[in-house]
Protein backbone atom coordinates (compact mmCIF):
# COMPACT_ATOMS: atom_id res chain seq x y z
CA UNK A 1 0.00 0.00 0.00
CA UNK A 2 1.76 3.37 -1.32
CA UNK A 3 1.23 6.21 1.15
CA UNK A 4 -0.42 9.35 -0.55
CA UNK A 5 1.23 12.37 -0.76
CA UNK A 6 0.25 15.72 -1.63
CA UNK A 7 2.74 18.36 -2.07
CA UNK A 8 2.92 22.35 -2.44
CA UNK A 9 4.64 23.94 -4.71
CA UNK A 10 4.61 27.93 -3.79
CA UNK A 11 6.84 28.70 -6.76
CA UNK A 12 8.24 32.76 -6.42
CA UNK A 13 5.52 33.17 -3.88
CA UNK A 14 4.88 34.61 -0.34
CA UNK A 15 7.60 36.60 2.00
CA UNK A 16 8.82 34.63 5.01
CA UNK A 17 5.84 36.76 6.96
CA UNK A 18 2.73 35.22 4.88
CA UNK A 19 4.53 31.51 5.38
CA UNK A 20 3.90 32.27 8.59
CA UNK A 21 0.33 33.62 7.87
CA UNK A 22 -0.36 30.49 6.04
CA UNK A 23 0.97 27.92 8.57
CA UNK A 24 -1.25 29.76 11.62
CA UNK A 25 -4.01 28.73 9.06
CA UNK A 26 -2.89 25.11 7.66
CA UNK A 27 -1.16 23.59 10.53
CA UNK A 28 -4.67 23.69 12.68
CA UNK A 29 -6.33 22.20 10.13
CA UNK A 30 -3.97 19.19 9.30
CA UNK A 31 -3.01 18.27 12.83
CA UNK A 32 -6.43 18.14 13.66
CA UNK A 33 -7.23 15.55 11.06
CA UNK A 34 -5.64 12.34 12.36
CA UNK A 35 -5.39 10.08 8.91
CA UNK A 36 -3.99 12.54 6.72
CA UNK A 37 -1.42 12.00 4.20
CA UNK A 38 2.01 12.82 3.77
CA UNK A 39 1.96 16.59 3.41
CA UNK A 40 5.12 18.71 2.37
CA UNK A 41 5.08 22.57 1.03
CA UNK A 42 7.72 23.78 -1.11
CA UNK A 43 8.13 27.87 -0.13
CA UNK A 44 11.13 29.40 -2.00
CA UNK A 45 14.14 28.96 -0.23
CA UNK A 46 14.33 31.98 1.82
CA UNK A 47 10.93 30.58 3.69
CA UNK A 48 12.13 27.44 4.41
CA UNK A 49 13.39 28.36 8.20
CA UNK A 50 9.98 30.27 8.68
CA UNK A 51 8.15 27.38 7.31
CA UNK A 52 10.11 24.42 9.27
CA UNK A 53 9.51 26.63 12.39
CA UNK A 54 5.97 27.11 11.85
CA UNK A 55 5.07 23.63 11.00
CA UNK A 56 6.76 22.24 14.32
CA UNK A 57 4.34 19.78 16.21
CA UNK A 58 2.74 18.88 12.98
CA UNK A 59 4.06 16.37 10.36
CA UNK A 60 4.03 18.72 7.42
CA UNK A 61 7.45 18.30 5.78
CA UNK A 62 9.08 21.00 4.04
CA UNK A 63 11.56 20.95 1.33
CA UNK A 64 13.31 23.25 -1.06
CA UNK A 65 12.39 23.55 -4.77
CA UNK A 66 15.80 23.19 -6.36
CA UNK A 67 19.41 22.02 -5.55
CA UNK A 68 22.77 22.70 -6.84
CA UNK A 69 25.25 19.36 -7.22
CA UNK A 70 28.15 21.42 -5.84
CA UNK A 71 28.68 21.24 -1.97
CA UNK A 72 29.84 25.19 -2.07
CA UNK A 73 31.94 27.02 -4.03
CA UNK A 74 31.60 29.79 -6.96
CA UNK A 75 27.92 29.20 -7.81
CA UNK A 76 26.06 32.55 -7.73
CA UNK A 77 22.29 31.93 -7.11
CA UNK A 78 22.58 28.16 -5.81
CA UNK A 79 21.22 26.27 -3.28
CA UNK A 80 23.28 22.83 -1.84
CA UNK A 81 22.01 20.22 -0.43
CA UNK A 82 24.06 20.26 2.97
CA UNK A 83 22.64 23.77 2.79
CA UNK A 84 18.45 22.73 2.86
CA UNK A 85 19.43 20.56 5.25
CA UNK A 86 20.57 23.36 7.71
CA UNK A 87 17.61 25.17 6.55
CA UNK A 88 15.31 22.68 7.66
CA UNK A 89 13.54 21.14 4.75
CA UNK A 90 13.74 17.36 4.38
CA UNK A 91 12.16 17.01 0.72
CA UNK A 92 13.44 18.72 -2.21
CA UNK A 93 11.75 19.26 -6.11
CA UNK A 94 13.90 18.09 -8.97
CA UNK A 95 13.89 19.25 -12.73
CA UNK A 96 10.30 20.95 -12.49
CA UNK A 97 8.89 21.93 -16.05
CA UNK A 98 9.55 25.35 -15.22
CA UNK A 99 13.65 24.88 -14.55
CA UNK A 100 13.84 22.61 -17.43
CA UNK A 101 11.76 24.94 -19.37
CA UNK A 102 11.53 28.22 -18.55
CA UNK A 103 13.84 29.20 -16.48
CA UNK A 104 17.10 27.81 -16.40
CA UNK A 105 17.63 24.70 -19.37
CA UNK A 106 17.74 22.07 -16.74
CA UNK A 107 19.15 18.57 -18.62
CA UNK A 108 17.72 14.90 -17.39
CA UNK A 109 21.44 14.84 -16.49
CA UNK A 110 21.51 17.58 -14.37
CA UNK A 111 18.27 16.18 -12.85
CA UNK A 112 20.18 13.12 -12.19
CA UNK A 113 23.34 14.92 -10.76
CA UNK A 114 20.57 17.11 -8.76
CA UNK A 115 18.58 14.06 -7.22
CA UNK A 116 21.73 12.17 -6.35
CA UNK A 117 22.89 15.09 -4.57
CA UNK A 118 19.82 15.61 -2.87
CA UNK A 119 20.25 11.83 -1.99
CA UNK A 120 23.73 12.42 -0.58
CA UNK A 121 22.29 14.96 1.24
CA UNK A 122 19.74 12.88 3.41
CA UNK A 123 17.01 14.83 1.27
CA UNK A 124 14.12 13.00 -0.33
CA UNK A 125 13.69 14.13 -4.12
CA UNK A 126 10.40 14.59 -5.81
CA UNK A 127 11.52 14.42 -9.51
CA UNK A 128 9.04 15.89 -12.16
CA UNK A 129 8.88 14.83 -15.91
CA UNK A 130 6.47 15.46 -18.07
CA UNK A 131 5.92 16.53 -22.01
CA UNK A 132 4.96 19.89 -23.40
CA UNK A 133 1.88 20.84 -25.31
CA UNK A 134 3.28 20.39 -28.81
CA UNK A 135 4.73 16.60 -27.82
CA UNK A 136 1.55 15.82 -26.37
CA UNK A 137 -0.46 16.92 -29.27
CA UNK A 138 2.00 15.01 -32.11
CA UNK A 139 1.46 11.90 -29.34
CA UNK A 140 5.00 11.72 -28.28
CA UNK A 141 3.78 11.61 -24.30
CA UNK A 142 5.27 8.44 -24.11
CA UNK A 143 8.80 8.87 -26.11
CA UNK A 144 9.07 12.22 -24.17
CA UNK A 145 8.48 10.14 -20.40
CA UNK A 146 10.34 7.64 -21.90
CA UNK A 147 13.94 9.75 -22.80
CA UNK A 148 13.24 11.80 -19.55
CA UNK A 149 13.44 8.78 -17.62
CA UNK A 150 16.09 7.19 -19.23
CA UNK A 151 17.94 9.34 -19.26
CA UNK A 152 18.29 11.37 -16.30
CA UNK A 153 17.06 9.16 -12.73
CA UNK A 154 17.59 5.38 -14.65
CA UNK A 155 20.89 6.08 -13.67
CA UNK A 156 20.61 5.74 -10.07
CA UNK A 157 21.55 2.77 -8.51
CA UNK A 158 18.50 0.87 -6.91
CA UNK A 159 18.72 1.62 -3.31
CA UNK A 160 18.80 5.64 -4.49
CA UNK A 161 15.49 4.72 -6.84
CA UNK A 162 14.27 3.06 -3.62
CA UNK A 163 13.66 6.77 -2.20
CA UNK A 164 12.76 8.74 -5.09
CA UNK A 165 9.46 10.08 -5.78
CA UNK A 166 8.27 11.08 -9.19
CA UNK A 167 5.80 13.57 -10.17
CA UNK A 168 4.14 13.42 -13.84
CA UNK A 169 3.13 16.83 -14.97
CA UNK A 170 2.60 17.67 -18.20
CA UNK A 171 3.81 20.98 -18.76
CA UNK A 172 0.28 21.70 -21.27
CA UNK A 173 -1.46 21.30 -17.34
CA UNK A 174 0.92 23.18 -15.53
CA UNK A 175 -1.32 26.76 -14.51
CA UNK A 176 -3.46 26.38 -17.24
CA UNK A 177 -6.32 25.41 -15.07
CA UNK A 178 -6.37 22.54 -18.01
CA UNK A 179 -5.73 19.34 -15.79
CA UNK A 180 -5.63 16.00 -17.64
CA UNK A 181 -8.23 13.72 -17.35
CA UNK A 182 -7.69 10.90 -14.78
CA UNK A 183 -7.36 8.39 -18.01
CA UNK A 184 -4.70 10.12 -19.36
CA UNK A 185 -3.00 11.03 -16.08
CA UNK A 186 -3.44 7.17 -15.12
CA UNK A 187 -1.77 5.99 -18.53
CA UNK A 188 1.38 8.09 -18.22
CA UNK A 189 1.51 6.74 -14.38
CA UNK A 190 1.56 3.17 -16.20
CA UNK A 191 3.89 3.65 -18.54
CA UNK A 192 6.10 5.20 -15.94
CA UNK A 193 5.68 2.68 -13.84
CA UNK A 194 6.90 -0.28 -16.40
CA UNK A 195 9.54 1.85 -17.36
CA UNK A 196 10.93 1.35 -13.89
CA UNK A 197 10.08 -2.00 -13.72
CA UNK A 198 12.03 -2.40 -16.45
CA UNK A 199 14.88 -0.90 -15.08
CA UNK A 200 14.73 -1.65 -11.94
CA UNK A 201 12.49 -4.69 -10.80
CA UNK A 202 8.91 -5.57 -10.19
CA UNK A 203 9.00 -4.60 -6.42
CA UNK A 204 10.65 -0.96 -6.99
CA UNK A 205 8.57 -0.28 -9.36
CA UNK A 206 5.38 -1.34 -7.32
CA UNK A 207 6.36 0.69 -4.12
CA UNK A 208 7.40 4.17 -6.41
CA UNK A 209 4.76 6.78 -5.68
CA UNK A 210 4.20 8.55 -8.43
CA UNK A 211 2.01 12.05 -8.38
CA UNK A 212 0.26 13.89 -10.59
CA UNK A 213 0.47 17.56 -10.98
CA UNK A 214 -0.58 20.47 -13.34
CA UNK A 215 -3.89 22.24 -12.32
CA UNK A 216 -5.14 20.25 -9.43
CA UNK A 217 -7.93 22.11 -7.73
CA UNK A 218 -10.26 21.20 -4.83
CA UNK A 219 -13.27 20.33 -7.47
CA UNK A 220 -10.62 18.33 -9.55
CA UNK A 221 -8.57 16.15 -7.54
CA UNK A 222 -11.33 13.81 -6.38
CA UNK A 223 -11.58 12.45 -9.58
CA UNK A 224 -7.75 12.01 -10.20
CA UNK A 225 -7.08 10.30 -6.74
CA UNK A 226 -9.71 7.78 -7.58
CA UNK A 227 -7.24 6.20 -10.13
CA UNK A 228 -5.14 3.43 -8.38
CA UNK A 229 -2.02 4.44 -10.47
CA UNK A 230 -1.86 8.06 -8.65
CA UNK A 231 -0.29 8.24 -5.77
CA UNK A 232 -0.79 12.15 -4.85
CA UNK A 233 -0.53 14.93 -5.79
CA UNK A 234 2.23 18.01 -6.94
CA UNK A 235 0.17 21.26 -6.53
CA UNK A 236 1.22 24.97 -7.69
CA UNK A 237 -1.15 27.86 -7.50
CA UNK A 238 -3.96 26.23 -5.43
CA UNK A 239 -1.56 25.20 -2.54
CA UNK A 240 -0.91 28.54 -1.64
CA UNK A 241 -4.09 29.58 0.15
CA UNK A 242 -4.14 27.25 3.43
CA UNK A 243 -8.33 25.83 2.87
CA UNK A 244 -7.67 24.89 -0.44
CA UNK A 245 -4.39 22.77 0.22
CA UNK A 246 -6.50 21.65 2.86
CA UNK A 247 -9.30 20.45 1.33
CA UNK A 248 -7.23 18.86 -1.43
CA UNK A 249 -5.01 17.00 1.48
CA UNK A 250 -8.44 15.52 2.43
CA UNK A 251 -9.63 13.97 -0.69
C1 LIG B 1 3.37 23.00 -10.27
O1 LIG B 1 3.85 24.09 -10.04
O2 LIG B 1 4.05 21.97 -10.15
C2 LIG B 1 1.98 22.92 -10.72
C3 LIG B 1 1.48 21.73 -11.00
O3 LIG B 1 1.30 24.11 -10.83
P1 LIG B 1 -0.30 24.26 -10.99
O4 LIG B 1 -0.95 23.37 -9.96
O5 LIG B 1 -0.56 25.73 -10.70
O6 LIG B 1 -0.67 23.86 -12.37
Amino acid sequence: MRRRIMAGNWKMYKTPRETVEFFERFKPLVVANKNHCEVVVFPPSICIPAAVAAANGSEIGVGGQNIYWGKEGAYTGEISGEMLRAAGASWVLVGHSERRHTVCHETDIDVLKKTQAALAAGLKPIVCIGERLEEHKAGKTNEVLVRQFAGGIAGLTEEQFAQVVIAYEPVWAIGTGLAATPEIASSAHKLIRSEVEKRFGTETSQTLRILYGGSVKPDNVEGLMRESEIDGALVGGASLDPESLFKIVCS
